[in-house]
C-alpha cells in the first residue's frame, strides 16, 4: 500500500554526477528524511561519485552514512560535551565545533579529533564570533584542524560575506591555502572565492544536488480503495456527512509519511499571500485542498489525513481511478518519508 518515490535512474544520476564533476569540490549532504530518498540510499549513491567526504545532520545519522559510504563523514550539528553517541569509527568523523568552550574541551582531551570550526554568519544559527577567531587559532594545534565552516543564508550577497570572513581567517591564522566549508554559495561564486582567497573550497550541497533535476523523479500514491457515497451518508473517523453524492478515495499517504504537514510558506509576494489567505478561508470552513491529483486537478481531503492513508473526495462526474492505480501527489521531499523507491 505504498507511497512511492519513482526515479528516472539515468537522468537523476546524470544530474548528480554532472553536479559533482564541476570545478568546486562538493560535499553531498544527507540528513533528516534523506531529502525523500533516505539517508542510506543517498550515502550509497555518494559512494559511487569518487568523493572523499559526505555530510550528515546529526551524530545519530553517522552510522547510516559510514555503512554504505567508505570515506569521511562531516557532522553538521555542532559537537557538544553532552554528546552520548558511540562513534565506532571516529577516525572517519569530522566534528563541527561552534563554541570556544567546546573547542577547548576537545583540545584538552587526548583524542586529537578532526574538527572544522564554524564561524557565525548572518544566519545566526551556530558558530564562534569573528572576534573569537584568534583564540580559536591558539587551540588548533591540539586538534586535527580541517578548516573553517560557514553556513550562509539563501539570499543576500553571500559571496561578499564569505569573502570578508575568508580574508579574516587568512589575516588571523596566516594560513595560505586554508580549507573553507560552505553552504549556499553558487558554484560560480565558489570559483571566484577560491581564486580571490586561495582557499580550498568545499561546498556542502543537499537540495540542489539530490532534488535539482525536478523532472527526474516524482511522488506517486496508490489507490487503496474506492467507495461510492450518497448525499447524507456518514464517513470517516469524524462521521461527517456527505453534502452531495460522490466518491471517496482511500489513498496511500498519511501523517506518518509527512503528508499534509503544513510548514510556514516563504510567501513573499502580495499575490502569494492573497492565495494563502483564500485557501485559509476555505480551511476555516473545514475544507482542505489535498496534495493529490486526480484527472489533472488537485482534490479536497474528505477529512484530515490518517496515519498511513488519506480520504479524498471526488465529485460525481469524474471517473474515479481503480484500486491499485497510482496518482500524482505533490509533496515536499524534505518532509516526506516514502514507503518505497522505484528506479525506472
Ligand atoms: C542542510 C545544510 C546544508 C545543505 O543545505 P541544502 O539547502 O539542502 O543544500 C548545508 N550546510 C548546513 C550547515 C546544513 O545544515
Amino acid at each position: 500500500m505504498p507511497l512511492t518515490l519513482q526515479i528516472d535512474a539515468d537522468r537523476w544520476r546524470a544530474h548528480v554526477r554532472t553536479y559533482v564533476a564541476g570545478a568546486t569540490r562538493i560535499v553531498p549532504v544527507t540528513k533528516g528524511s534523506g531529502y525523500g530518498f533516505g539517508n542510506s540510499v543517498l550515502a550509497a549513491e555518494a559512494s559511487t561519485l569518487g568523493i572523499d567526504t559526505i555530510a550528515v545532520g546529526t551524530y545519530e545519522e553517522v552510522a547510516a552514512a559510514t555503512g554504505p559510504f567508505p570515506g569521511d563523514v562531516l557532522v553538521l550539528s555542532p559537537w557538544r560535551p553532552t554528546l552520548d553517541v558511540d562513534l565506532v569509527d571516529e577516525g572517519r568523523v569530522v566534528h563541527t565545533v561552534s563554541r570556544l568552550t567546546d573547542l577547548r574541551d576537545l583540545a584538552e582531551s587526548d583524542r586529537r579529533p578532526r574538527v572544522v570550526v564554524e564561524v557565525l554568519t548572518s544566519m545566526r544559527r551556530h558558530g564562534i564570533a569573528t572576534t573569537e577567531i584568534g583564540q580559536a587559532v591558539s587551540l588548533l594545534d591540539r586538534v586535527r584542524f580541517e578548516g573553517w565552516a560557514l553556513h550562509l543564508p539563501l539570499t543576500g550577497d553571500r559571496l561578499a560575506q564569505a569573502r570578508d570572513l575568508a580574508r579574516l581567517f587568512v589575516a588571523t591564522s596566516g594560513s595560505e591555502g586554508h580549507r573553507l566549508w560552505l553552504s549556499h554559495l553558487d558554484r560560480s561564486d565558489a570559483t571566484t572565492l577560491a581564486a580571490e582567497t586561495s582557499a580550498d573550497i568545499r561546498l556542502r550541497v543537499g537540495t540542489a544536488l539530490w532534488l535539482g533535476q525536478r523532472s527526474a523523479f516524482r511522488a506517486r500514491a496508490s489507490i487503496l480503495d474506492v467507495h461510492a457515497v450518497r448525499r447524507g451518508q456518514p464517513y470517516g473517523y469524524r462521521q461527517r456527512r456527505a453534502s452531495r453524492d460522490g466518491v471517496l478515495l482511500v489513498v496511500a499517504g498519511g501523517t506518518a509519511h509527512g503528508v499534509a504537514l503544513a510548514a510556514p510558506s516563504p510567501a513573499a509576494s502580495l499575490r502569494q499571500r492573497a492565495v494563502s489567505v483564500g485557501t485559509g478561508v476555505l480551511e476555516g470552513l473545514g475544507y482542505a485542498l489535498s496534495p493529490y491529483h486526480v484527472a489533472g486537478k488537485r482534490r479536497w481531503f474528505a477529512e484530515p489525513p490518517h496515519m498511513q492513508c488519506s480520504l479524498i473526495w471526488l465529485p460525481t462526474g469524474t471517473d474515479p481511478p481503480a484500486v491499485g492505480d497510482e496518482i500524482d501527489i505533490d509533496v515536499r521531499f524534505t518532509t516526506t518519508t516514502f514507503d518505497r523507491i522505484v528506479w525506472t
